[in-house]
């Protein structure tokens, strides 16, 4: 059962990767999943909401969508077993991460200076290889035993704990974190 009530467009950007916050178009716990990824025309919109498209992705079909959501489920059951992965889901991710992708260019600033000059995707396939090397990244990285879930047991969102002491327990301070906050507030008022 998909929640409806949700705005579709607000996507959360929590996950400290662009592989991770692509996770988070799909939020909630079953039977009240809020998927934010309901149309093809809304791949365009995360894209630009990520700053990585300025203009709508003209490929962006039904089967793109499914792709998209496929790639989505196998980054996310690997981010949360990323000790041990299923095969089909390193396929998935490594299939995508494999694609060839725009490269950087170089070009001239006022100064004269090379600046670089990173490509706007143009294509869901560049999206999602995109998404998917970020993953391949992440899960090869030095933070790939520091992706977790928020603590919040009604959120479902991932994120990368790249903080020093490595005890960040809330996908947003601002949201989940401030929620426990007050519920504990108002635990020990109770209690006085
Ligand atoms: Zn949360």
């Amino acid at each position: 059962m998909v929640d409806t009530r949700t705005d579709p467009h607000t996507f959360r950007w929590y996950g400290g990767r662009i592989s991770v916050d692509f996770t988070a178009t799909l939020t909630g716990h079953i039977p009240h999943t809020v998927e934010h990824l309901r149309t093809p025309a809304d791949l365009s919109h995360w894209s630009r909401a990520a700053r990585l498209s300025d203009a709508p992705l003209p490929d962006a079909t039904p089967r793109a969508l499914d792709q998209a959501r496929q790639l989505r489920e196998a980054l996310h059951r690997t981010f949360l077993h990323a000790a041990k992965p299923a095969p089909d889901d390193l396929d998935t991710i490594s299939t995508w991460s494999a694609r060839s992708l725009p490269g950087p260019r170089l070009t001239t600033a006022e100064n004269d200076a090379p600046t670089l000059c990173r490509p706007r995707l143009h294509l869901t396939g560049d999206l999602l290889t995109l998404i998917a090397r970020d993953g391949v990244d992440l899960l090869t990285g030095r933070h790939s035993h520091r992706i977790r879930e928020c603590a919040a047991p009604d959120c479902t969102l991932l994120f990368v704990d790249v903080s020093r002491p490595g005890r960040r327990r809330w996908c947003s301070m601002d949201v989940c974190g401030a929620r426990a906050k007050m519920a504990g507030y108002r635990a020990r008022r109770t209690r006085e």
